[in-house]
Order: C-alpha cells, then sequence, then structure tokens
C-alpha cells in the first residue's frame, strides 16, 4: 500500500505540462493539503447552511420524498444542501473506516449534525490514508464539487457568514467568514482580527462543538 507510484488522484492535478504528478501517496503533497482544504471549507458551508436553517431540521422520510429538485425557496435550498454535504461526509467516513478497519460511523437516522461532527473528527486528521484509497480521488471529486455549488449560491446571496463562536482577541460574537472567488476567510467585524488558514481546523472543531452544544 502506497509503494505503487501512479499519477495523483486529486481532481485536476497538473504539472507545467498539465499532467498529474506521479506519486507513491495516492496524491501528490500539495493536493493533500487542498483535500484537507477543501474539507475544512465543506464543513464550514455546512455550518454557514445550517445557520440558514430557520430551526433544527428534522424531517421525517415521507417529507424528504416529496421535497422537488427546485430549489426555488432558500429554506428548502438549505436544508437539501445540508442533507447532501451529510451524506457525503458520512459515506466518505464510512469508505475510509471499512477500508482501514475501524468502528464505522454513525449511519442514517443519527442526526446530521452528530455524521458532520463525526466525520471531520474521523476524517480531518486521516487526509493522507483516504489520499492512498482507491475512493480517494471520487471522495475528492464530490467534495470539491458541492463546495463549489455552495460557494456559488452563498457568494451570490450570503458572503458573510456569522459563526456562533466568539473572536478570540475581542470576545465579541462578531467573527465572520467571507467566500469570495478564490477566497475563504473568516475576520472579525468588530477589531478586524483575521484568523489564520493554519488555525481553521481549530475553528471548525469549536464551531461544531457550539453547535452541538446549542441543540442539546
Ligand atoms: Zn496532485
Ligand atoms: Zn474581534
Amino acid at each position: 500500500m502506497g509503494n505503487r507510484i501512479g499519477p495523483c488522484t486529486f481532481p485536476n492535478c497538473a504539472d507545467n505540462h498539465g499532467t498529474p504528478y506521479l506519486t507513491s501517496l495516492g496524491m501528490c503533497e500539495p493536493c493533500q493539503r487542498r483535500l484537507a482544504r477543501t474539507l475544512g471549507w465543506l464543513v464550514m458551508d455546512w455550518v454557514g447552511i445550517h445557520t440558514m436553517l430557520p430551526m433544527p431540521a428534522r424531517r421525517g422520510r415521507q417529507e424528504r420524498r416529496t421535497v422537488q429538485k427546485v430549489f426555488g425557496h432558500p429554506a428548502e435550498w438549505a436544508s437539501d444542501t445540508a442533507a447532501e454535504i451529510g451524506v457525503v461526509l458520512n459515506e466518505t467516513h464510512d469508505a475510509l473506516a471499512e477500508y482501514l478497519g475501524d468502528t464505522p460511523p454513525p449511519h442514517p437516522g443519527i442526526t446530521e449534525r452528530l455524521r458532520v461532527r463525526a466525520a471531520w473528527d474521523y476524517l480531518e486528521c486521516r487526509v493522507d490514508r483516504l489520499a492512498l484509497t482507491d475512493f480517494g480521488g471520487d471522495a475528492a471529486t464530490d467534495m470539491r464539487d458541492l463546495h463549489n455549488k455552495v460557494r456559488s449560491r452563498l457568494g451570490l446571496t450570503r458572503p458573510r457568514q456569522l459563526l456562533p463562536t466568539p473572536c478570540p482577541v475581542c470576545e465579541l460574537r462578531t467573527l465572520f467568514r467571507s467566500i469570495d472567488i478564490g477566497r475563504d476567510y473568516i475576520e472579525c467585524g468588530g477589531c478586524g482580527h483575521v484568523i489564520h488558514e493554519e488555525h481553521y481546523p481549530f475553528y471548525t472543531r469549536m464551531v461544531l462543538d457550539t453547535i452541538l452544544d446549542s441543540a442539546a
């Protein structure tokens, strides 16, 4: 495992000649960082969408089936997209846990927020192992496509999302995540403090904790 050299499986990996880098890691190291970032963004997308929902989404199966695939209403779009993110994260978690012989994740039926949280906890520190699997490339493609879809929609309607956690500097609840084309950053609207990208994983965990606690 991992010794075979082949083209990097991350979507659109390209060297100067437009061909994917050769690697024995499944994905080249820059692409593993891209995958880690995409995973973090997608979880933050879920957080952002989650805050748009009028109340904790708890829909029965019957109700689910009646949802039309026309995303006219923002709340409908939000709950469907949040569910879609939950599924992609849960399925990736499931596939990797099976591949590595670990305990399977909570399955559909368990609340979405618990599945998202479990997937983040499991996947965030195993990006290198996900990269080595034969489904890592597909998982990366799904995550990236979903993130791009969310970004193009939220970028138009809600380019700034208030996070449920206080600013680490001024302690006001004025932290915003901003989505721009090609940029994704967290900044305090009160004191201007910017959270650097390397601290995103820490923040993502804090934000997920806050959401889980407030749902109790
Ligand atoms: Zn690559
Ligand atoms: Zn601040």
